[in-house]
């Protein structure tokens, strides 16, 4: 007899106005969560299949369940004939990563294409005129990131509304600034943290979709929390008053918690009204619930996740 969750690895795939997110996230395990319409995926876990098209990734921080398949990510594509990764992460990670690349070429004998874009808290990288990447300083130790995607647009001033064409192109010839630039927040992407000041961005606050950890509900995890520097549904419950996203999308439960009780938890601290924009990662049909976990592995274990 075959056992079924060995069969085919189930992720989720919640559709959220004009965007996807497609994702599989357990802390200590993988977490790899993409927005296929925005061509990103956030972290890269054990390299699930699904993340394999997005042309450019977001690390967050060098923990294992988010960085695995760095490396098998480049070298799939590569041999499917993609283009190579485009791959963001903590400047402090640059230096180690690219050596593991490095080596991982010598190790497969082939020359794996790859570009890594080494980011700073608050800098922005503009992909296009119309999309850019923002880091944002989290709290996790290690110099972790998480990511805001941006959509950059260019406005007409007020003051040139109705305008004819023609002359808005000889304004521009004579070099007077016609449009200004706004920028709106549309996905915030934010790995591992605890609670912080990046809670206070406002492309956090403001992100249509913010997708968040909370790995601890239950009130005796508390420490594990703090020592590992991760969200508790204590001080997740504190910072949601500030957060204005239309929804917000849990990720990087524990095991130890099932889904099922933790949006109970969740629910019963913030009310149903609340709830309404409150969605869990793992919340979908197949996927393995806390306790499963000892019929196929070793216990949990207390390691960095
Ligand atoms: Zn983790
Ligand atoms: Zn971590």
């Amino acid at each position: 007899m075959i056992a079924k969750s060995f069969l085919v690895q189930k992720f989720a795939k919640i559709p959220l106005g004009a965007h996807t997110v497609i994702g599989y996230s357990v802390a200590g395990e993988e977490t790899a969560v993409q927005i296929p319409e925005l061509n990103v995926c956030f972290d890269i876990g054990r390299c699930p299949y699904f993340a394999l098209t997005s042309d450019f990734l977001c690390i967050s921080h060098g923990h294992m369940d988010h960085i695995a398949g760095l490396p098998y990510y480049l070298s799939q594509r590569f041999f499917q004939g993609m283009k190579g990764g485009t791959v963001f992460l903590p400047r402090e990670l640059q230096q180690p990563v690219d050596a593991m690349i490095r080596t991982w070429r010598q190790i497969e004998r082939q020359n794996t294409p790859y570009t890594l874009v080494p980011m700073e808290p608050g800098q922005l990288h503009e992909v296009r005129r119309d999309f850019g990447i923002r880091a944002l300083a989290t709290h996790h130790g290690g110099g972790s990131l998480g990511y805001a995607i941006i959509s950059i647009r260019e406005k007409l001033k007020q003051e040139f509304f109705g305008k004819p064409g023609h002359e808005l192109a000889q304004l521009r010839k004579q070099g007077v600034e016609i449009q200004y630039r706004t920028e709106v927040p549309l996905v915030a992407f934010l790995g591992d943290t605890s609670a912080g000041p990046v809670f206070d961005q406002p492309d956090v606050q403001n992100a249509e979709i913010l997708l968040t950890e909370i790995t601890f509900f239950d009130p005796d995890h508390k420490q594990k929390a703090k020592a590992g520097k991760h969200l508790h549904l204590d001080g997740f419950v504190q910072l949601l008053p500030k957060l204005n996203n239309k929804w917000i999308v849990i990720t990087h439960v524990t095991r130890r918690t099932a889904i099922h009780r933790a949006r109970r938890a969740l629910a019963k601290r913030v009310g149903e009204e609340q709830m309404r924009r409150i969605l869990f990662l793992m919340d979908f049909e197949g996927a393995r619930e806390a306790g499963e976990i000892d019929e196929v592995g070793p216990p949990i274990a207390d390691t960095a996740e």
